[in-house]
């Protein structure tokens, strides 16, 4: 390559930057969402539509949803953020995904760049999320950011100044599934025991109230009437009407995600955690934190903040549009 042809003036690539668009989409287990991204901002409203059985179902929903964003947009990428561990380099979904049955072993990337001759970035869901919230002002320049998804399960996002961290395997970020207790106390979904997710998701969230109302009367709490059918909304309803045990069990429920937080805490030594998903509407923020610095070696401690997500659900819209403009952005560099 000659000398004039590898130089660009810096000016095109400042203007591509502000105008690049791509279209993020967030493949959830029971929703797709998608919206036009540029500048790690959501342009407008996302579009959803409900997640179809079925892999073939799915990509001809995806299909019909990329053709109807390309008709009120020039898209430069599509970034596509899913359940399950993404070969990014292949873009191949590699995990299973207990919420997509029949999803692991599509080749995403590659069906979608063969149909719309545009460039794909497939991205595990969590991750996804995690690059978008690294990268709002107030985080731009940490060190390191861990993401926390507390939703029906635990997910995790790791970025390390300004990289997400996929691991030797695509595999790093999954802390849902660090140990968190012993003695084979409660089994996860992904089938061994005592991980964090089995403690500190909703799921857990309900059979920790179950385990604390067993010897509980009506009189003491009225969750005990209704243990069997019980859910997370019902548990901190209780706890805001000063409902004692219910209190009790969302004191517990903080402890079991401190525990997480303090493990990755003293590996990573973050200066930032991002709380995220359905569940961080229901977290004490300086409850939790005051826990987690009290469970920390001092250094570790004075660094930590945690904060609530900004983005709510739009990151992983937001995070897979981004990776999408960043590749094409490094293409046109080099
Ligand atoms: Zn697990």
């Amino acid at each position: 390559m000659s000398t004039t042809e590898s130089r660009k003036p810096a000016t095109i690539d400042a203007i591509a930057k502000k105008s690049l668009s791509a279209l993020g989409i967030d493949l959830g287990g029971t929703k797709i969402r998608a919206a036009i991204v540029r500048q790690n901002q959501m342009i407008g409203e996302p579009h959803q539509i409900k997640t179809p059985e079925g892999r073939e179902q799915i990509l001809a929903a995806l299909y019909d949803l990329i053709a109807m964003f390309q008709n009120e947009a020039i898209l430069g990428g599509i970034g596509i953020a899913t359940a399950g561990i993404v070969d990014c380099t292949t873009g191949e979904i590699v995990g299973s995904t207990g919420n997509l049955p029949g999803w692991s072993g599509t080749k995403l990337k590659e069906v979608i760049e063969s149909k719309f001759l545009l460039p794909v970035h497939v991205e595990n869901d969590a991750n996804a999320a995690a690059y978008a919230e690294s990268r709002v002002d107030a985080l731009k320049e940490k060190k390191c950011v861990v993401t926390v998804t507390l939703g029906t399960g635990i997910g995790g996002g790791i970025v390390i100044e300004g990289k997400l961290y996929h691991g030797a395997a695509w595999g790093a970020g999954e802390i849902g599934h660090i140990k968190i207790a012993q003695d084979n106390k409660r089994m996860c979904t992904c089938g061994l025991f005592d991980c964090w997710e089995a403690f500190g998701s909703g799921r857990g969230l309900v059979i920790t109230a179950q385990e604390m109302l067993q010897n509980v009367s009506a009189d003491q709490s009225p969750l005990a009437e209704k243990t069997e059918s019980l859910t997370t909304h019902d548990i901190f309803a209780a706890a805001d009407q000063d409902d004692f045990i219910a209190k009790k069990i969302v004191q517990r429920w903080h402890e079991h995600i401190m525990h997480g937080l303090v493990c990755i805490a003293h590996i990573l030594n973050p200066d930032c955690y991002v709380l995220t998903g359905g569940l961080s509407d229901f977290v004490d923020f300086e409850l939790l934190k005051e826990m987690v610095i009290d469970r920390c070696l001092p250094r570790i401690a004075d660094a930590i903040d945690i904060r609530k997500s900004e983005l709510a659900g739009q990151a992983g819209i937001i995070g897979a549009a981004q990776f999408a403009l960043d590749e094409l952005l490094t293409a046109s560099q080099s």
